[in-house]
């Protein structure tokens, strides 16, 4: 009987203990979110999946080179100078085909280190985080295509020359200063 009831009051001590912690938290703030109902708001900077922009790469392979694990593919060759010239955003004139440029995000390391030589900016890391997959064929991502619409103007050329600026209007005199004399007249008015 003593056991019966030493028993007894244990799992109702357990359950007493239990729903302390359960009472304390119902006022207390969450720290979780609702995911994937909820989302966390990251910042612009955050280092998630790669992105390229083929309409501004000019193939210079920069990339590829600062890469630690080899994860960047490309493939270019000279453009043939009977095509008219096409240019980058910035004003680089792109001078190869690029036919291959793939990532391999499944063997990235998320260093950003491909970032900072691009001579035109065109390859950056988003904040896009959710590309989760069982199949890691679908982390190679290919950028290359055949619909780019690149600019045939060089967008650096075309930008207006600024403007010069207006002429100082003339100093007002110090005060106690002599009077300026006026403009001598030309010799025979
Ligand atoms: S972030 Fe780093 S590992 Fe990933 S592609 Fe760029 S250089 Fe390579
Ligand atoms: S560094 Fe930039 S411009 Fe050069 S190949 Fe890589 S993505 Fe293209």
């Amino acid at each position: 009987m003593k056991r019966w009831c030493t028993d007894l009051w244990e799992g109702f001590w357990t359950v007493l203990i239990g729903m302390k912690v359960t009472w304390r938290h119902l006022f207390t703030r969450s720290v979780t979110l609702q995911y994937p109902d909820v989302k966390w708001q990251l910042p612009p900077r955050t280092r998630m999946r790669l992105f390229m922009k083929y309409e501004d790469c000019i193939g210079c392979g920069q990339c590829v080179r600062a890469c630690p694990v080899s994860c960047i593919y490309l493939k270019a060759e000279k453009r043939p100078t009977t095509e008219p010239a096409i240019f980058a955003a910035n004003g680089q004139p792109i001078k190869l085909d690029v036919h291959v440029f793939d990532i391999d995000m499944s063997l990235c390391c998320y260093c950003n280190l491909c970032t900072y030589p691009c001579p035109t900016d065109c390859i950056y890391m988003t904040p896009e985080y959710e590309f989760a997959t069982t199949d890691l064929t679908h982390h190679l991502y290919h950028f290359a295509k055949n619909d780019a619409k690149f600019l045939t103007v060089n967008p650096k050329a075309a930008a207006a020359p600024p403007k010069p600026a207006p002429p100082a209007p003339p100093a007002a005199p110090a005060p106690g200063a002599p009077p300026t004399p006026p403009p001598a007249s030309p010799a025979g008015a």
